[in-house]
C-alpha cells in the first residue's frame, strides 16, 4: 500500500503500525514474565438476580499489575497474547485460578459460581476441554460451579467444532453463556443452533436505556429472542437505578454492572458480600 504512494514517500510501516510493533514487542518481553512473576490477578464482579437480589456468582477479570506500568487492563493485552498464542498458557492460569478460589469459597460455606472468559483463540484449541477438566480436578471444584463466557466470534468461525465444544462443557456439568450479545456478526439462526445457558446483553445496549428508545426497542426484541429460545438473560454494565428499572420492566433475569458492585479482590468480594448479608439480616 505504501509503495502506491510513489518513490519518493517509500514507507514499509505508518507510524501507527511502528506504534503497534513497538507494543508487541514490549508485551513479548513482559506478559510471559508477567505469569512467572505473579503479576497477574483476578478480580470478580457479582451477578445478581434481579427479582429477588440474590448474588448468583461473579465473574473473573484479569488485571496485570505491572511493575513498569501498574494495573493494565485486558483491553491492551488480550488481543496480543490472541495473536501470538500467549492466550494458551493465560487462559489456563485463569482456570486454575478461578477454580481454587471457587473451590476456598465452597469450603468456607460460600457456593458461589464462578464465569471466567473464553476467547475464540482458545476454542480453536481442542485441548481446552483437558485443561478445564484438570483445573477443575486440581482444585477439587465441582463444574456445576463454572461459567464460561464465550463471545460470537467463537461462534463463527468454525461453528460445528464450536457446538461440538460447547456440549462437551455442559456435559462435563460447565453453564455455557454467549458474553457481548448484539456486538458481534452471528446470526440468530446460528445461535438458536447453539446449546447455550445464558445470553450475556452487551453493555452498549444497556448504556441511557431508559431514555432511548430505538435502543428500548432493540434491548426488547433481544430478549423476546432470547427467551423464545429458552436462554436466560443477563445485562451487562448495568449502572444506574433507572436502567435497572427499565431491565425490570422488560423482564431481564439477571444484571451484572456498577450500580451493584465493580469488579473487586477476592477479599474484597467477601467482605461485600458479608457486608450485603448482614444488610439482609437487618431488614
Ligand atoms: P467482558 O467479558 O464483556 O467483561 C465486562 C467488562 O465490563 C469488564 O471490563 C468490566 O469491568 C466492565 N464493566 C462491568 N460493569 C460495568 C459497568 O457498569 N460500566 C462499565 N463502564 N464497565 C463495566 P474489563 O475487566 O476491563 O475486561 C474487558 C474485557 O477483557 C472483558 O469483557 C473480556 O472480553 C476480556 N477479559 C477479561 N478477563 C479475561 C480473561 O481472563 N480471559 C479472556 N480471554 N478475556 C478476558
Ligand atoms: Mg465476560
Ligand atoms: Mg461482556
Ligand atoms: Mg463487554
Amino acid at each position: 500500500v505504501a509503495k502506491d504512494q510513489g518513490k519518493r514517500t517509500y514507507r514499509v510501516f505508518s507510524p501507527d503500525m511502528n506504534k503497534k510493533v513497538a507494543e508487541y514487542m514490549w508485551l513479548d518481553t513482559n506478559l510471559p514474565r508477567a505469569l512467572e512473576d505473579n503479576q497477574l490477578t483476578l478480580h470478580y464482579q457479582p451477578k445478581l438476580c434481579l427479582a429477588s437480589g440474590a448474588v448468583l456468582g461473579v465473574e473473573a477479570l484479569l488485571r496485570w499489575n505491572s511493575p513498569e506500568r501498574g494495573l493494565v487492563s485486558p483491553l491492551d493485552f488480550i488481543p496480543y497474547a490472541e495473536e501470538s498464542g500467549m492466550i494458551g498458557p493465560l487462559g489456563r492460569w485463569v482456570m486454575q485460578t478461578a477454580a481454587a478460589q471457587a473451590r476456598r469459597w465452597s469450603e468456607h460455606g460460600l457456593d458461589i459460581r464462578v464465569a471466567i472468559n473464553v476467547s475464540a483463540r482458545q476454542l480453536a484449541d481442542t485441548a481446552i476441554v483437558h485443561d478445564l477438566a484438570g483445573a477443575l480436578e486440581t482444585a477439587g471444584l465441582h463444574p456445576c460451579l463454572l461459567d464460561l463466557e464465550l463471545t460470537e466470534s467463537c461462534l463463527i468461525e468454525d461453528e460445528d467444532m464450536a457446538r461440538g465444544l460447547i456440549t462437551q462443557f455442559r456435559t462435563m456439568g460447565a453453564q455455557v453463556h454467549l458474553d457481548d450479545f448484539g456486538t458481534g456478526y452471528s446470526s440468530l439462526s446460528q445461535i438458536a443452533r447453539i446449546p447455550l445457558d445464558m445470553i450475556k446483553l452487551d453493555r452498549s445496549f444497556v448504556r441511557g436505556i431508559n431514555t432511548n428508545a430505538k435502543s428500548q426497542a432493540l434491548v426488547r426484541s433481544m430478549v423476546a429472542v432470547a427467551q423464545a429460545l429458552n436462554f436466560a438473560v443477563i445485562a451487562e454494565g448495568v449502572e444506574t437505578a433507572a436502567e435497572e428499572e427499565f431491565l425490570r420492566k422488560i423482564g431481564i433475569d439477571h444484571v451484572q454492572g456498577f450500580h451493584y458492585a465493580k469488579p473487586m479482590t477476592a477479599d474484597a468480594f467477601e467482605a461485600w458480600m458479608a457486608e450485603k448479608e448482614k444488610l439482609r439480616l437487618i431488614a
